[in-house]
């Protein structure tokens, strides 16, 4: 390993760790029954508290990857045949739309494709019809780059209806500025490869009081999905319902204190000026950002097109070559878009240091 040239992730997922949240993974194996663990639990419950910006909600913390956050919030927050209104983006928000087709919700999806952002008066004009129990948006549609910022306009229409607001901000969470005491949102599903820059392998929900409600009162509850699961875990005992990567939760609790030290405002401040310095340099060496409207242009994960002359395959050796890994496009964009992430232990001059990179393959 030593030898190897250290290549800096500038994906959309797993980041580059600072050392000191790496070497916490090395911490010695605790049982997670006891009073060490349930320190660590309460540490990681207070910052993630801090974090999500709620005082008296609750952060249900699980082990396993973003697609279990969501995938957890769907089933716990949503009965079979619950009538859902949802905004989909692309990739992932296909992904929770399975998610809740399986769990027998009845969905209307409003979806745009290709960066391209739906309307914010096409679904505030729906939610006025009153048709709806629960609003199901992704803020940051990953695949795209599309931060979804009328979600939060939205979501307050959908509380004035007396609507649930489910959202999937695996991608956005710490990285755009999301409380989930002031955003009108109930659940909130994130994870620790993203903006907070720990290991993969926890998975987060944060829960308001009404949500913490709901989850308790579904009629038809799941089993290792069950968020109630988590809450009732740590009211009685202090503790989570299955074994948990402790390794992984030594890693994110190290990633949480670095992110709070900074501070949240500055934390996505600089997701913001990063992601600023690729959509101001990449159109001059030829990329353009696939998602137009400049309001929803992602904190966190860029998108461009790349030019005709190049492949994906050509434009990601070149980002390797400067030191770099950077996503490739998905779907049918996979021939003509990549991805750059701004997420975790990268700088400023990361940034401008990929773009030359891009540039000497164009030529440019
Ligand atoms: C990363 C991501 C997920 C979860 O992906 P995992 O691979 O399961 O961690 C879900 N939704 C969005 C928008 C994401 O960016």
């Amino acid at each position: 390993m030593e030898n190897c040239k250290t290549i800096k992730l500038l994906t959309a997922g797993p980041v580059t760790l600072r050392r000191e949240v790496s070497e916490a993974l090395a911490e010695p194996v605790i049982a997670h029954r006891g009073p060490k663990f349930e320190s660590l639990l309460m540490g990681i419950e207070a910052k993630l508290k801090k974090a999500f910006d709620t005082k008296d909600g609750f952060v249900a913390l699980m082990t396993g990857s973003g697609a279990l956050a969501v995938e957890s919030m769907v089933f716990s927050m949503l009965d079979p045949g619950e009538r859902v209104l949802y905004v989909c983006h692309g990739e992932f928000g296909n992904r929770m739309l399975d998610s809740m087709n399986i769990r027998g919700a009845q969905v209307k999806t409003f979806s745009e494709k290709n960066g391209r952002s739906v309307k914010e008066e096409t679904v505030a004009a729906e939610l006025e019809s009153g048709k709806y129990d629960t609003l199901a948006m992704a803020y940051t549609e990953t695949s795209v780059g599309l931060a979804y910022r009328y979600a939060e306009r939205l979501a307050a229409r959908a509380k004035d209806r007396g609507m649930r607001v489910i959202v999937d901000a695996v991608a956005a969470m710490f990285g755009e500025h999301i409380s989930l005491d002031r955003s009108n949102f109930d659940a909130i599903a994130s994870c620790s490869q993203k903006c907070v820059a720990a290991p993969a392998g926890m998975s987060f929900v944060g829960l308001n009081s009404e949500a913490e409600a709901r989850i308790h009162s579904t009629k038809q509850k799941p089993r290792y999905l069950n968020l109630g699961m988590y809450k009732d875990a740590m009211d009685r005992r202090r503790g989570v319902p299955n074994t948990p990567a402790v390794n992984t939760m030594y890693a994110l609790d190290k990633a949480l204190s670095v992110m709070l030290d900074a501070g949240m405002d500055d934390w996505i401040e600089q997701h913001r000026r990063r992601a600023g310095i690729l959509y101001e340099k990449m159109p001059r060496i030829g990329y353009t950002p696939i998602v137009e409207n400049e309001d929803c242009r992602s904190n966190s994960v860029t998108a461009f097109r790349i030019p005709d002359r190049l492949t994906p395959a050509q434009v990601m050796a070149a980002a390797n070559e400067g030191g770099f890994d950077i996503s490739p496009g998905l779907g049918e964009l996979s021939a003509s878009v990549i991805r750059i992430g701004t997420m975790g232990d990268v700088s400023e001059s990361d940034m401008n240091a990929v773009v030359d990179a891009l540039s000497q393959a164009s030529g440019q």
